[in-house]
């Protein structure tokens, strides 16, 4: 299949797939156009700059703060989110989701780490070590993420109004 322009649908006179996220732009329409041949959030390794930034999120979820982010994670945020909403639902609330569920497990990682430390001090942690653990650090991370997707999804709001409607193939 030839593939297309993300933002203009031209057909891209491209035969091979490069092995590494690279990008170029359109020659049709101008559109800065992101080629990511390990990504699987979209159908095509060709993305819109949008789409490339979801596909950013993900990563560093998965790759960077170590939390929820691989393919397994996101189908089953997805396939709950599904059956809450009735409807399939949007990219950014799957990304929300997994970022959530990310919370969630490394809160129930920080108290196993807590009362392991507990048990080793026999029952009480000595105040001088404080409450500090590996999963608080990662917590940190994650909500920095989580203010960052905030900040991305308004951005894409306000790209799209700015931006005429795009008539659908
Ligand atoms: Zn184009």
């Amino acid at each position: 299949m030839q593939p297309q322009c993300p933002y203009c649908r031209e057909y891209l006179k491209r035969s091979k797939l490069p092995e590494r996220r690279s990008s170029f732009q359109c020659k049709a329409c101008g559109g800065q156009i992101t080629v990511d041949p390990h990504q699987w959030l979209f159908d095509t390794p060709y993305l819109t700059d949008e789409q490339a930034g979801y596909v950013g999120f993900v990563w560093q979820l998965d790759r960077w703060v170590f939390a929820l982010g691989s393919r397994a994670d996101y189908e089953k945020v997805r396939a709950n989110l599904r059956q809450r909403f009735g409807v399939e639902p949007g990219i950014g609330d799957v990304i929300w989701g997994l970022m959530n569920e990310s919370i969630l497990a490394l809160t129930e990682k920080h108290n196993a780490e807590l009362a392991e430390l507990r048990r080793t001090f026999g029952g009480r942690i000595p105040r001088d070590l404080g409450t500090w653990t590996v999963a608080k650090d990662e917590i940190k991370d994650v909500q920095k993420l989580m203010t960052e997707f905030r900040a991305f999804e308004r951005d894409v709001k306000a790209a799209r109004k700015g931006r005429p409607p795009r008539t659908e193939a």
